[in-house]
């Protein structure tokens, strides 16, 4: 089989960690970018070299254009191409509206929706020269129901899902599939402050009794990059324990 390149954005920890894992397992060199956690990307890289597969880390801020650039320009030096992005990195800051500062909002949607535009705008280059390519973007179920104290965050993942459905419809003539995942709650540092109570209560709600784990995001993450999901684009699938529906 050939080898193929994925490079997934925010991958030293939670999710995109999970991700990495997977996708190195199937055998994708991985390149997996960070902002600061330094110390998590190394120990990802390690576990995948460690079980007989390639990856590399790649610092950088995603919500820097040029930084975007670097990372994407990095992959195709050193693995000479790009076959499948995941744009994972997303950050939180939960604020009623009332204290939401401009920056906060800012902020927020800087890293989670214009960071996914700056990663998308330097690779589709590529993969639109390679004639083929696949792109997923994290939303979050947020996006689609909303959530008090989320404005920010919420506008940023509905965005993702209006980004991918024009991209997949600009692209998939030309060999791109682009596809989100809208996760429910899932265990990582980003849930992690929930308070035992409301995690708890959430468990409560969701159909299926329980928060996810990043392999439940990570396993379609890799369906939507096989052979198999070649007939699906513009799509978002909602992994949430059937939170929404
Ligand atoms: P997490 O544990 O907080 O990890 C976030 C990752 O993104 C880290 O590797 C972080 O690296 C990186 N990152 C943050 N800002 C970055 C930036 N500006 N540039 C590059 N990397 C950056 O989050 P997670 O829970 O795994 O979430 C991953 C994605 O899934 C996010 O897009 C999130 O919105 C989405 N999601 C999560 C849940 C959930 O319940 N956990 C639900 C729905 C959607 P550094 O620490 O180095 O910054």
């Amino acid at each position: 089989m050939e080898i193929r390149c994925a490079l997934i954005t925010g991958g030293s920890r939670g999710i995109g960690k999970a991700i990495c894992l997977k996708l190195a397992k199937l055998g994708y060199k991985i390149a997996l970018n960070y902002r600061s956690d330094e110390a998590g990307a190394i120990e990802v890289v390690n576990l995948i070299k460690n079980n007989g597969g390639e990856a590399i880390a790649i610092k950088g801020d995603v919500s820097n254009y040029e930084d975007a650039l670097n990372v994407i320009e990095k992959t195709k030096e050193i693995y000479g191409t790009i076959d499948v992005l995941v744009n994972n990195a997303g950050i939180t800051n939960d604020k009623l509206i009332l204290r939401m500062k401009e920056e906060d909002f800012d902020k927020v949607i800087n890293v989670n929706l214009k960071g996914t535009f700056n990663c998308v705008k330097h690779v589709v280059p590529l993969m639109l020269k390679n004639k083929r390519g696949v792109i997923i973007n994290l939303s979050s179920v947020i996006g689609i129901i909303g959530n008090a104290g989320q404005s920010n965050y919420a506008a940023s993942k509905a965005g993702i899902i209006g980004l991918t459905k024009s991209l997949a419809k600009e692209l998939g003539g030309k060999g791109i599939r682009v596809n989100a995942i809208a996760p429910g709650f899932i265990k990582t540092d980003m849930t992690e402050a929930l308070s035992e109570t409301v995690k708890e209560k959430l468990k409560d709600s969701i159909p299926l009794k329980r928060l996810g784990d990043g392999e439940d995001i990570a396993e379609v993450v890799s369906f939507l990059c096989s052979d198999g999901a070649s007939y699906i684009t513009g799509q978002v699938i909602n992994v949430d324990g059937g939170m929404v529906m």
